[in-house]
């Protein structure tokens, strides 16, 4: 990796706040056998991390989404991997990379709520507030950033760097 940029998140803190939220979620979702569905790619190791900490039974499930031209223009989504699991009156928590305008979110939010769960919450690894255009409640984050594009974790610059084990800003 000849990635030059700076650490903003280190390995140890991601582990650290990873498990506060594992606990968190297993507190809130005691005895309702949620389904924890995470939106590839970018959330996929975050949710291995995280459930790895649920001390609670639950299900997983994957969800891919593309837009329609770019997200932060309209938001509109398409779903290109489907959930295998029937939502319906289940209790719903969805994982996120990150959240920049929250438009890509509350669309699907908005699909996914015709289907009738129980409940459904989000759980952002990062959130860029400052960002924000839909009106969006992010239940459970993990950090909050500034503006710089960011790598690692899971996000990609390109399909590259998701591997690295710390979140990194790069602006060039
Ligand atoms: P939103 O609809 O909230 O503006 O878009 C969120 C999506 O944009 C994220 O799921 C992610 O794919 C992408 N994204 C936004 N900011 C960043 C960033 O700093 N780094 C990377 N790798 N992806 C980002």
């Amino acid at each position: 990796m000849d990635q030059k940029g700076k650490i903003i998140i280190p390995e140890k803190e991601i582990r650290k706040r990873v498990e506060e939220l594992a606990e968190q979620i297993s507190r809130d979702y005691e005895g309702l056998n949620p389904i924890i569905i995470t939106v590839l790619r970018g959330a996929v190791y975050f949710m291995v991390d995280l459930t790895r900490h649920l001390t609670i039974p639950h299900r997983i499930d994957f969800l891919a989404i593309a837009s329609y031209g770019p997200a932060t223009q309209t938001g509109v989504v398409r779903i290109t991997k489907d959930l295998d699991l029937d939502i319906h009156n289940e209790h719903v928590l969805i994982l996120e990379d990150i959240v920049d305008t929250g438009l890509t979110l509350h669309y699907l939010l908005r699909i996914l709520k015709e289907r009738g769960p129980a409940s459904i919450k989000i759980c952002a690894f990062l959130d860029r507030a400052a960002q924000r255009i839909a009106n969006l409640n992010i239940d459970y984050k993990g950090f909050e950033i500034g503006e710089d594009f960011v790598v690692g974790y899971g996000l990609d610059r390109e399909e590259k760097y998701r591997n690295l084990p710390y979140i990194m800003a790069v602006n060039d």
